[in-house]
């Protein structure tokens, strides 16, 4: 298995943002969708000259739900996505079901996984413990995240002894690393081999939880990286612009590291909804009106995919890497805007569309 940051870049070279939007190859591979009409000028490419492709998943919240993810994260597994990353519930509530899912993940399928891990109301030792015990499963890469405190609990107190930032967790991923390829000559090479990578968050639009700015944000984003962060993955947004945006202020302000934008497929209004109410990120109106005009929940559908398509286009063209694609554990909308947008390399041999609508989760966030 490949270690996917590794593949991206190396941990001390910047890679520059790709100059002219994506590589193509020749056969072009019509969309398979009934009713999508996307650009013919996007051709379907290899999974290793194409953007990055990824996924997020959520550890399912009962063992009633996890037949249905496993059936999830095979369909996604047909794509070759270059990672999937796995969500740490707020505050370290999920902490044994993201593992499990992790663990299931290294063992069962060709993804690389990619664990998030948030510092909030935990000890730097319980931390310590948990990367370890990661670390031990065969994990290469985490998604080191500062988290949010809980809203629920009016006596909530920082751990005395916890970190504050996200950057001191990257730090603190880096130390245990350090500590266990010198503790161990086995460990230090197997590290050559594969090494630890670490990603982290950045806020197109500033950070909405913490009432930060996009200024505060490209700062944050540059102690991360100096911190020994190795690439970004995005909070969601709806124009390309503000991707756009944060990337060049963030080049400005010397931040080398990859930027993956992080996209939600646009086809169900009131998941948006919700995911406007936990970002702070609004909806535009005239998408929520687009989905909420269509005739039926199949037209619905193909607005959204087409709206998100156009999203990818305007990413991909204006220099991202690859795209990191929301899946709220449903792999329906994912697949149909990658083909819609000839990421998927030309994987689905059939239409995906015999199972939806029934596959639907409740409209709720991935960080629940
Ligand atoms: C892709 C992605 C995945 C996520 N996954 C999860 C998840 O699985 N579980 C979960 O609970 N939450 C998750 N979150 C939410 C995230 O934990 C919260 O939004 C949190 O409030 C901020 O996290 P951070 O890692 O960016 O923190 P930080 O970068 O540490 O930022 C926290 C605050 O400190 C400020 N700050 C930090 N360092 C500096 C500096 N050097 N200079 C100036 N200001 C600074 C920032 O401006 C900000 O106000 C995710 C977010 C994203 C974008």
């Amino acid at each position: 298995m490949s270690n996917v940051p590794q593949a991206m870049c190396p941990r001390t070279a910047p890679v520059p943002d790709h100059p002219t939007g994506r590589a193509v190859s020749a056969a072009a591979v019509e969309p398979r969708t009934p009713g999508l009409h996307v650009s013919p000028s996007r051709r379907a490419v290899a999974a290793n000259d194409r953007p990055t492709i990824s996924f997020e998943l959520f550890p399912p919240r009962n063992p009633d739900a996890a037949p249905r993810l496993w059936n999830t994260i095979q369909q996604l597994e047909t794509v070759k996505p270059d990672f999937v990353s796995v969500t740490y519930g707020a505050s370290g509530k999920t902490r044994v079901t993201t593992r499990a899912l992790v663990r299931r993940l290294l063992r069962e399928t060709s993804l690389n996984p990619i664990a998030h891990l948030t510092c909030v109301g935990t000890s730097r030792e319980e931390i310590t413990t948990i990367v370890g015990e990661f670390l031990d499963e065969g994990l290469r890469s985490f998604l080191a995240l500062r988290g949010d405190p809980p809203t629920d609990q009016s006596d909530w107190a920082a751990h005395p002894d916890g970190l504050q930032t996200a950057s001191e967790l990257v730090e603190l991923l880096r130390d245990i690393e350090a500590k266990r390829c010198a503790d161990s000559p086995s460990q230090a090479v197997r590290a050559r081999v594969r090494p630890l990578s670490v990603a982290v968050a950045a806020f197109p639009r500033g950070n909405h939880a913490t009432g930060g700015t996009r200024a505060q944000d490209v700062a944050s984003l540059l102690a991360k990286q100096e911190a020994g962060a190795d690439f970004a993955i995005t909070q969601v947004f709806f124009d390309a612009d503000d991707y756009l945006g944060i990337v060049a202020e963030a080049r400005e302000a010397g931040v080398t590291i990859p930027i993956i934008p992080g996209i939600i497929p646009t086809t169900d209004p009131a998941r948006l909804l919700r995911v406007q109410e936990l970002t702070g990120v609004p909806v535009p109106h005239d998408l929520l009106d687009l989905l909420g005009s269509a005739d039926d929940e199949l037209d619905r559908h193909h607005r959204g995919i087409r709206a998100s398509v156009d999203l990818v286009n305007g990413v991909l063209d204006g220099g991202a890497p690859g795209v990191h694609l929301y899946t709220f554990n449903q792999h329906h909308a994912a697949l149909d805007l990658l083909e819609g947008a000839h990421l998927d390399g030309g994987a689905r041999t059939a239409p995906d569309l015999a199972s939806w609508p029934q596959d639907t989760a409740p409209a709720r966030s991935t960080r629940d």
